[in-house]
């Protein structure tokens, strides 16, 4: 048996033998995280196991669509007392992923963590870190065949968003024979991928359009061509009425400029909270940049959050972080 297989036997026997789980999605929930999440929710309910689902805090409207998604707790808006001996975390990669949720831990608190990210530290008990795996939905597909968990077109809707969203509709180079073999088997469970792929990727909100048109006023194409910025200031969420949500996305504008390596997209979600969005087109590990910074991610895709700076102190820093990794000057 490869590590991998005993790593999935490991996480299978951490569910059949115990009964009751906190279930994590990561902050800023994607579709991978709350994919992942859900369909775990939909296997414990299988094995008659009773579970608590919790985000730091609201999950995008976009996912509702999704089997078992009222029953997220938004832990911004509600609280609950209980701690739980058993938790799950999925797509999360490090502990602070998870966000302010240690409260709800026993002491004696094991946990399960299953991610893909090349970062992940390996902060739970149990541990089944992929990083060769597209989405953390991925691994939960491999977790199915490999315990004999049985598929239905709920759990099948849920592993599929997660690979339809982190593959950016199975487009990117993660996209694997493996992927699509999966994609593939999902299908014959009679979900519904062209809804799922429109709620996913097609729909956006006019608060979207609206920041996207600051969003691209802002851009600064800098480093030789090579890095392309853009931004958006508290002032612009709060005219466009935009949230986290709407901006989702609007990092690709800039990298998918042809003969651009990396695109950064700076978020000013409070007075000195910047995040910062990494997107690479083939060299440049941004997830080393972003690690850097406290944050972490993929090769192609990382983020971090940096604290007590202003947007434009936020650049400078990314900028001369992006300059080293890309082995250019900076030149307007
Ligand atoms: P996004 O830019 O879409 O928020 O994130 C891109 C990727 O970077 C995702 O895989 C996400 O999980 C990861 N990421 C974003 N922000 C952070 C962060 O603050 N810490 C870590 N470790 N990963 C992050
Ligand atoms: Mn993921």
């Amino acid at each position: 048996m490869n590590t991998y297989q005993s790593a999935l036997f490991d996480a299978a026997r951490f569910v059949r033998e115990n009964e009751r789980f906190l279930l994590i999605s990561h902050v800023n929930p994607d579709g991978d995280t709350t994919g992942s999440t859900l369909a775990m929710a939909l296997l414990l309910e299988q094995m008659n196991k009773s579970y608590v689902i919790v985000n730091q805090g609201p999950t995008p409207e976009v996912f509702s669509f999704l089997p078992r998604y009222d029953k997220i707790v938004d832990l911004s808006s509600e609280s609950i007392n209980e701690t739980f001996t058993h938790v799950i975390a999925l797509d999360a990669a490090d502990s602070s992923r998870m966000g302010d949720v240690t409260h709800l831990f026993a002491p004696d608190v094991a946990l399960l963590n299953i991610d893909h990210h090349p970062t992940n530290d390996a902060f739970g008990t149990c541990n089944v870190i992929v990083p060769s795996a597209a989405a953390t939905a991925e691994i939960m597909y491999d977790w199915c065949e490999a315990a004999s968990f049985s598929l239905n077109k709920e759990i099948a809707t849920c592993i599929y968003t997660g690979l339809l969203t982190d593959t950016g509709g199975f487009r990117y180079s993660n996209t694997t024979p493996h992927v699509m073999e999966a994609a593939s088997k999902l299908l014959t469970y009679g979900i519904n991928s062209a809804e799922i792929a429109e709620r996913c990727l097609e729909s956006i909100t006019l608060e979207h359009v609206q920041v996207l048109r600051r969003a691209l006023q802002s851009l600064e194409v800098t480093h030789g061509n090579l890095v392309a910025t853009m931004q958006v200031t508290n002032q612009d969420f709060m005219e466009t009425m935009a949230t986290n949500e709407d901006v989702s996305g609007i990092v690709n504008y800039g990298r998918n400029i042809e003969g651009v390596e990396v695109g950064l997209f700076f978020t000013e979600i409070e007075q000195g909270v910047i995040k910062v969005s990494f997107r690479s087109r083939a060299t440049v590990d941004v997830a080393l940049v972003a690690k850097e910074l406290g944050g972490g991610g993929h090769a192609r895709a990382a983020g971090c959050t940096l604290k007590g700076l202003s947007l434009q102190e936020a650049k400078d820093k990314v900028w001369w972080l992006v300059t080293k990794a890309l082995g250019v000057e900076s030149h307007e």
